[in-house]
């Protein structure tokens, strides 16, 4: 629920879902940083390669946080603009079973966002408001309700005035469209917000970026040490031109592959076909989207849902035995650990460690989209630590509040609320 109230002062709040936060009074921006492992920012700073994050630890806050569980990309975006997590927003993955119709889809659907954004709610509050996305499908989900600027770089052509908010966005930003596999496409999405800035066209922004460099280059590869220079160096014009920034990301990033080269998987459906008979479970990768090409639909999070095998125990057994797997909770136990709606879960879950990623099938999984590079992944807790940087410095009242259980969907929260 969106309400707005007055507090001491001339300040007012929105409440959403329980918490409130601060009409902003100058420009307020938040990144998501897409994939953003804390091991970049170390190399970054290490390397010096990000001149604007390195001054933030002094004149700022860069601090690290705890992403949603599972570590993928909805989940995490989801929390983010709702400041609350899935058992409350409902999003649990990109991909699921539905139980009642057996059918198994993506989860694009704006209306499976069970409660308000901070966006919407701010919108409604009369704050210009824009949310802009690297993916189109992302955006969907994450301007429901919104009555401002929406749209995604990878549909930059396609806005206008009556869907978006916005018209032209190619022309603003002043180049075309990037490919949906480019480096480009995220920082398409900075550069829109950079300029939407300039325009005064909005006062908080929420800007979701792509993963596809950090699935592809490890820190330190000269590809993502470019990406990531220019992340900062954005990053820093946003701060010029007036704005309060904060960075989060909705998961890290591992290498899953083992020494060769070769993808790290177990293919836990075949696995338990073997030892319970065919057709024993299915299994769901919550990470499936359609940009395959940066992970074969390959994470460190699944959904087990039995079929033919009814043996949970044994089952939950035979896969907590498998080489590389790092935790096996029934569905229960994974909704109340990880804070995820009940209904939504499967019989079990199981996650792969930081080297490890699971599969349904080998059969299901196309590798060769991979293109050459190391697999490189997320979903389970190895991926879970991500960065935590805002551009002005938190109070330490709301540090000590806070005391050292930052989570990633504190980002406005933080950047709105604990700012002095
Ligand atoms: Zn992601």
């Amino acid at each position: 629920m969106a309400g707005r109230t007055e507090r001491e002062g001339d300040m007012a709040d929105v409440e959403v879902n329980g918490r409130r936060y601060r009409v902003p009074e100058r420009p307020a921006v938040v990144i998501c940083f897409d994939g953003c492992d804390p091991a970049y920012i170390r190399r970054g700073l290490a390397d010096g390669i990000l001149p604007t994050i390195a001054g933030l630890r002094e004149t700022g806050f860069a601090g690290e946080a705890l992403a949603v569980l599972p570590s993928f990309t909805n989940p995490n975006n989801a929390s983010i603009v709702t400041g609350v997590p899935p058992a409350v927003h409902g999003i649990s993955g990109n991909y699921h079973l539905d139980r009642a119709s057996g059918e198994e889809r993506m989860i694009t659907d704006a209306a499976m966002l069970r409660c308000g954004t901070i966006l919407a709610a701010m919108a409604a509050a009369g704050v210009r408001t824009a949310a802009v996305t690297a993916k189109d499908k992302l955006r969907l989900m994450l301007a429901r309700g919104l009555d401002g600027i929406n749209f995604s770089a990878e549909k930059a052509d396609r806005a206008t005035l009556a869907d978006n908010g916005i018209a032209d966005v190619e022309a603003m930003v002043g180049r075309r469209r990037p490919d949906q596999y480019s480096a480009d496409l995220s920082l398409f999405v900075l550069d829109a917000g950079l300029e939407l800035l300039k325009r005064g066209a909005a006062t908080l922004l929420y800007l979701s970026l792509s993963d596809f460099v950090q699935h592809a280059y490890a820190p330190g590869a000269h590809v993502a040490d470019a990406f990531n220079r220019a992340v900062d160096d954005r990053i820093g014009r946003l701060i010029v031109l007036g704005a309060t920034v904060g960075v989060v990301a909705d998961h890290g990033m591992n290498d899953k592959s083992r020494a060769g080269g070769k993808p790290n998987v177990v293919y836990l459906e075949e696995e338990l076909a073997r030892r319970f008979g065919d057709g024993a479970v299915r299994v769901i990768c919550p990470i499936t989207d359609p940009f395959v090409r940066h992970h074969g639909a390959l994470g460190s999070f699944v959904r087990v849902y039995l079929r033919k095998a009814s043996d949970l125990a044994a089952l939950m057994a035979a896969s907590a035995e498998l080489p590389g797997v790092e935790l096996v909770l029934d569905g229960p136990a994974a909704a109340t650990r990880f804070e995820l709606p009940l209904d939504l879960e499967g019989d079990f879950v199981v996650l792969g460690d930081a080297g490890t990623v699971i599969g349904a099938t080998a059969a299901e999984h196309d590798l060769s989209a991979l293109a050459g590079h190391r697999l490189r992944s997320h979903g389970g807790l190895g991926e879970q630590r991500v960065p935590f940087i805002v551009s002005r410095k938190l109070d330490a009242d709301y540090l000590t509040a806070k005391a050292g259980r930052l989570r990633n969907f504190d980002i406005f929260d933080a950047v709105l609320n604990g700012t002095a």
